[in-house]
């Protein structure tokens, strides 16, 4: 029996989605990662790829236009991983909850993949506010890291 060496031990990488928010949950990402906040201190560092990513970090009620395209993000993850949903509208809608141009938020799309493709949803951070401050979203991600550690722990194989 051995323990599989987590490739993530300490620096996250992370891929910012923006699923149809206004953008003021976007700015306050951005204003996390600045040199003020600075977030990479924690090894925390965006890439350009969900491919390369252990931390997605989703704003926005999730349009319908958007929807597919969120899917293929989610199922092209390595595992295991972590999303942080940031703002009211990733976890709920937000006021777009009942429109007809989204899907309500993160939710209802993890009930939808659950069904249509199988997918066990990874552990997430909910995040509300509108926007929510940096300092909350620096919070969340440490509370990521913390959840991670634990699902790498618990991941073990047997050799025959
Ligand atoms: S939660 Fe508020 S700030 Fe964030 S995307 Fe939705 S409306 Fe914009």
């Amino acid at each position: 029996m051995a323990r599989i060496n987590p490739p993530f031990k300490k620096s996250p990488w992370i891929f910012h989605l923006n699923t149809g928010g206004c953008n003021a949950c976007d700015i306050e990402i951005l204003d996390a990662l600045t040199p003020y906040h600075d977030v990479e201190r924690f090894g925390m560092k965006l890439v350009g790829t969900p491919r390369h990513a252990d931390v997605i970090l989703l704003t926005g009620p999730i349009t319908r236009e958007s929807k597919i395209k969120v899917i293929r993000t989610l199922l092209a993850v390595p595992r295991p991983f972590a999303v942080l949903a940031i703002g009211s509208c990733a976890v709920g809608g937000g006021i777009w909850f009942d429109s007809y141009a989204t899907i309500g938020g993160l939710p209802n799309l993890y009930e939808e993949m659950r069904h249509k493709y199988n997918f066990e949803p990874p552990p997430t951070i909910y995040i509300p506010g509108c926007p929510p401050r940096p300092e909350a979203i620096i919070f969340g991600a440490a509370q990521a890291l913390g959840i991670l550690k634990k699902k790498v722990k618990r991941e073990v194989y047997k050799e025959d």
